[in-house]
């Protein structure tokens, strides 16, 4: 076993000083004053939070960072432009490149303090739309990305049907298409399997109500594990469910049987009150990718909505055009000030000093809301939680004179990330 000794620790109540963690395997023992007679790592100038969750990634677009950041064309650029230079993208990458872009995206989630990542993974074939001899090759490559970078992966793997309702078949999207809900769920079984063997997790992920039919959907409905699926991301998307189902798409997941605790709507950016209402009660999650929603104009996360209902919100980096954990939580509230006018917006976690409890909550979201979507038991550092851990370096220029914990997510960025652990192994720092 291993003792790190902070100057802090992260709990539910802030900061707190004096406390050592003990790592136990992959997962932490005690957290308490260090017990007399032990030799702990010291971690001076440092304060040891769990790792950030990043609940909705598509590493492959980690390629297109740089590319996109100039119009397109005389008209104006818009998501739907981007996802043609997106498809333009998938349509060349083989094999060895999905894994070496897949290992950059993930070493630099390491490197911002993610200690895990839900892969929301649907290039399955070759450019062609012909299977691999393997059908599951790219899966794999993944999966490889992950181990080399470090980091903890859940695969959700993806379901792609059809172009949308009376779209025609669309041949950029060839690679993503399955045959049948029977072979998406075989397919997440085999992978399943092999998961369980090597540690990682997986999930079902059905792209969107636009590449699902109902009756895929209701195919779903039986599956024990994590679903996660973007709802609502853009105007265009209600319009064209409205039009096939005179539902909203939440509603249509909810319809189907999906929508409950394990259930991650990704993005949720126009919902309307009612399906608020139902992500509640149903006490399922939301996925709000903040700094991808800005660079595609996708519009803001419905905070004045989504808080106070209670929602339970969690992060992810999505395309990569940043990977920050700091700027996807700081923009949360940052946009929902500029939209109200009001500072301050969201509600604040319950914190011995009130003076962190904004920043208590933002962090929360970016780690056990987080663990939460993904079905892990990771996100907080108490006994028995799998041992994902970062530390901040406390002696940077921008956290000197300073309250800390606020400072961090209102001032924090990759470069205060010192060490990293991920089940107890470290993958990051000395
Ligand atoms: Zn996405």
């Amino acid at each position: 076993m291993t003792w790190l000794l902070p100057d802090a620790v992260l709990t539910d109540a802030g900061l707190e000083p004096g406390l050592a963690v003990e790592i136990v395997g992959d997962r932490i023992g005690r957290v308490c004053p260090l017990p007399a007679g032990v030799v702990p790592e010291r971690l001076a100038d440092r304060v040891l939070l769990p790792g950030f969750v990043n609940a909705h990634s598509h590493a492959f677009q980690r390629a297109l960072r740089g590319h996109v950041q100039h119009r397109s064309s005389a008209s104006s650029d818009s998501f739907w432009s981007w996802r043609e230079a997106m498809y333009g993208l998938a349509e060349t990458l083989d094999p060895d490149g999905v894994e070496r872009i897949s290992t950059l995206a993930f070493r630099e989630m390491i490197a911002a303090g993610y200690t895990t990542v839900g892969e929301f993974h649907y290039l399955h074939h070759q450019p062609d739309g012909a299977p691999y001899a393997d059908p599951d090759e790219l899966a794999h490559r993944v999966i490889a990305a992950a181990r080399t970078a470090g980091i903890r992966l859940v695969l959700l793997y993806v379901a792609y049907a059809r172009a949308g309702f009376q779209v025609a078949p669309n041949p950029r999207q060839r690679r993503f298409l399955a045959r049948s809900p029977d072979d998406v769920l075989a397919a997440v079984s085999r992978l399943t399997a092999r998961g369980d063997r090597e540690g990682f997790g997986v999930g079902l992920a059905p792209h969107s109500m636009r590449a699902c039919p109902a009756d895929w959907l209701r195919a779903f409905a039986s599956y024990q594990g994590v679903v996660h699926a973007h709802v609502d991301e853009q105007p265009a998307e209600i319009r064209a469910s409205l039009a096939e189902h005179g539902r909203r798409p939440l509603q249509v997941f909810a319809d189907a049987g999906l929508v409950g605790p394990r259930f991650a709507a990704v993005h949720l950016t126009h919902p309307d009150d009612a399906e608020v209402r139902l992500l509640v009660d149903a006490d399922a999650s939301v996925v709000a990718c903040p700094t991808t929603e800005l660079d595609l104009g996708d519009g803001f996360l419905p905070l004045d909505k989504l808080d106070p209902a209670g929602a339970r919100i969690s992060i992810g980096s999505d395309s990569h055009a940043l990977v920050d954990p700091f700027a996807e939580l700081r923009a949360i509230e940052w946009h929902a000030r500029a939209l109200s006018g009001h500072r301050n917006v969201l509600t604040a976690a319950p914190a011995a000093d009130a003076r962190d409890g904004l920043a208590l909550r933002l962090l929360s979201i970016g780690t056990r809301a987080g663990a939460t979507a993904l079905g892990l038991d990771t996100g907080e550092l108490k006994p028995g939680k799998l041992a994902d851990m970062i530390t901040i370096d406390s002696a940077r220029i921008e956290l000197q004179e300073c309250r800390l914990l606020p400072a961090l997510v209102f001032n924090g960025s990759p470069a205060a990330v010192r060490d990293c652990w991920v089940g107890g192994r470290r993958v990051k720092g000395a």
